[in-house]
C-alpha cells in the first residue's frame, strides 16, 4: 500500500518555493524509459533527461534494482567509515579512466569545488602562496557555489553576491592565443569544459585542448576538465577527453554518473591526490552507499561498446532530422555537439527565443532544454529507443511548424 499524500499543484510552487526557478506549467509524476506522465495523465517524450542526468531514462530496471537492494541494507555511514559500494565504484572509475584516485561527493559544483581547491593546494604546497590564479573560459558553467560561479564565465550568475573569489581570469573559449596570453607562472589551473554545455553545446577544438595541455605543462599549472555534463557516455565515449586523446590532471564528473541519484566524483592522479591529506577536505554524504550502488550499476550498463556505439548512432539520427527541420522552417543555423548532447543553434530570425521552443515543445508533449537564449538543447537517455527519437522529433516538428506559422 502506498503512502497517502496531501494534494499539491504547480500553483503551490509560487507559494512555498524560493522563486529562483520558473518550472514548466505541468508537474511530472512518473517516468519509464524516455516517457514521462504528468498529474493529468498526459504522456510526454523526454529529450531533456533531467538536464543530461537520466542517462538510462526513467526507472531503468538495473538502477531500480541497485537502489532498492542497497536501500534495504545500508544508506549512510559517513566518511568516518568507508563502504563497499564506494570502494567498488572508485575501482571502476580508476579502471576506466586516467585517474588513480577518486573523491566522491554529491553534485557537480562540489566536484568542481574539490578540483579547484586541489589545484590551489597543490600550487601552494609546491610553489608557494603566489601561485593561485585560475584561468577559465568565457560562457563556461561550473556550478553555483561562490567559488564555482566565480570560475564560471557568466557574470549573470556571479554578479551581485559581493566580492568574488580572487585570482580568476576568463578568456574566450576555443581561443588558444588568448589562453597563451593569459597564462603565467602564477596560474595554478586552467579549467575547461571539453564540450561547453550550458554555454550553448559547443565542443572544443582538438588543437585548443592540445595547446592548453602544453601550456599547462610549461607553466606547472593543472589542466582541469569539467565533464559534469559531457561525461559518463554522453559524448559516445565514457568521457569526452578520451575522444580528444588529451588527458587532464583533474576531472569532475556528476549529472549522468548517478542517472538521477545525486552523486559526483573528482578524478585525479595519485601524486596530486596526496596533497589532500587527512582533514584537508571533506563531505558528510559524499560516497554514501546508496548513490555509489546506483552509479556502479549505471557504469556497468553505460561503459559497454554497445551502449557507447548506440550513442553515436543516435546522434546521427537526431542530427539528420534536426537539419531537415531547420531547413524546412528556417529556424536553425546549424546543429552541433557530440553523442547525445546536441544543440540546435537558432537562426538570426529566432535568436533569443529558445524559451519559446521549450514552451511550444511542451505543448506537443515533448520535454526539451535550452542552452542559453540561442540554442535548443537535447540531452536524452543514452539508451532512448529509435522509435522514441522519431516520435519526439515528429512532435518537435509540429511545435516548430506552429511557431513558424506554417
Ligand atoms: C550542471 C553542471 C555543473 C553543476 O552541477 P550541479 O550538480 O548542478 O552542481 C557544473 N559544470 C557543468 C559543466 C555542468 O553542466
Amino acid at each position: 500500500m502506498s503512502v497517502q499524500h496531501d494534494p499539491v499543484q504547480r500553483a503551490d510552487f509560487d507559494q512555498v518555493m524560493v522563486p529562483s526557478y520558473a518550472p514548466a506549467t505541468f508537474v511530472p509524476v512518473r517516468g519509464a524509459g524516455s516517457r514521462v506522465w504528468d498529474q493529468s495523465g498526459r504522456e510526454l517524450i523526454d529529450f531533456s533527461g533531467g538536464i543530461a542526468v537520466n542517462a538510462l531514462g526513467h526507472a531503468h530496471p538495473a538502477l531500480v534494482k541497485a537502489l532498492t537492494e542497497q536501500a534495504g541494507k545500508l544508506w549512510h555511514v559517513s566518511n568516518v567509515f568507508t563502504n563497499e559500494p564506494a570502494l567498488r565504484l572508485a575501482k571502476k572509475l580508476v579502471d576506466a579512466t586516467f585517474a588513480e584516485r577518486v573523491f566522491l561527493c554529491n553534485s557537480g559544483a562540489e566536484a568542481n569545488e574539490a578540483a579547484f581547491k586541489l589545484a590551489r593546494r597543490v600550487a601552494h604546497d609546491r610553489f608557494g602562496a603566489d601561485k593561485y590564479e585560475i584561468i577559465a573560459a568565457t560562457n563556461s558553467f561550473h556550478g553555483r557555489t561562490l567559488f564555482t560561479v566565480s570560475v564560471g564565465g557568466q557574470p549573470k550568475y556571479s554578479d551581485g553576491f559581493g566580492p568574488k573569489i580572487q585570482g580568476i581570469t576568463h578568456v574566450p573559449y576555443n581561443d588558444l592565443e588568448a589562453l597563451k596570453a593569459a597564462i603565467s607562472d602564477k596560474t595554478c589551473a586552467v579549467v575547461i569544459e571539453p564540450i561547453q554545455g550550458e554555454g550553448g553545446v559547443l565542443p572544443a577544438d582538438l588543437a585548443y585542448l592540445q595547446g592548453a595541455r602544453a601550456l599547462c605543462d610549461e607553466h606547472n599549472a593543472l589542466l582541469v576538465f569539467d565533464e559534469v555534463q559531457s561525461g559518463v557516455g554522453r559524448s559516445g565515449h565514457l568521457y569526452a577527453y578520451q575522444h580528444y586523446g588529451v588527458t587532464p590532471d583533474v576531472l569532475s564528473s556528476a549529472k549522468s554518473l548517478g542517472g538521477g541519484f545525486p552523486i559526483a566524483a573528482m578524478l585525479t592522479t595519485e601524486a596530486l591526490a596526496s596533497h589532500l591529506a587527512v582533514g584537508t577536505h571533506g563531505t558528510t554524504y559524499g560516497g554514501n552507499p546508496l548513490g555509489c550502488a546506483v552509479a556502479e550499476a549505471l557504469l556497468d550498463v553505460v561503459n559497454t561498446p554497445e551502449v557507447l556505439a548506440g550513442v553515436k548512432a543516435k546522434h546521427e539520427r537526431f542530427k539528420t532530422r534536426l537539419l531537415q527541420v531547420g531547413e524546412r522552417y528556417g529556424v536553425f543555423s546549424g546543429v552541433r555537439g557530440m553523442g547525445l548532447l546536441i544543440g540546435a543553434v537558432l537562426s538570426d530570425a529566432w535568436k533569443g527565443k529558445a524559451r519559446e521552443f521549450f514552451d511550444a515543445a511542451a505543448g506537443e508533449n515533448l520535454m526539451i532544454l535550452q542552452a542559453g537564449p540561442d540554442v535548443v538543447r537535447f540531452a536524452p537517455s543514452l539508451v532512448i529507443e529509435d522509435a522514441d527519437i522519431d516520435e519526439g522529433l515528429d512532435r518537435l516538428e509540429c511545435a516548430v511548424a506552429k511557431l513558424a506559422g506554417a
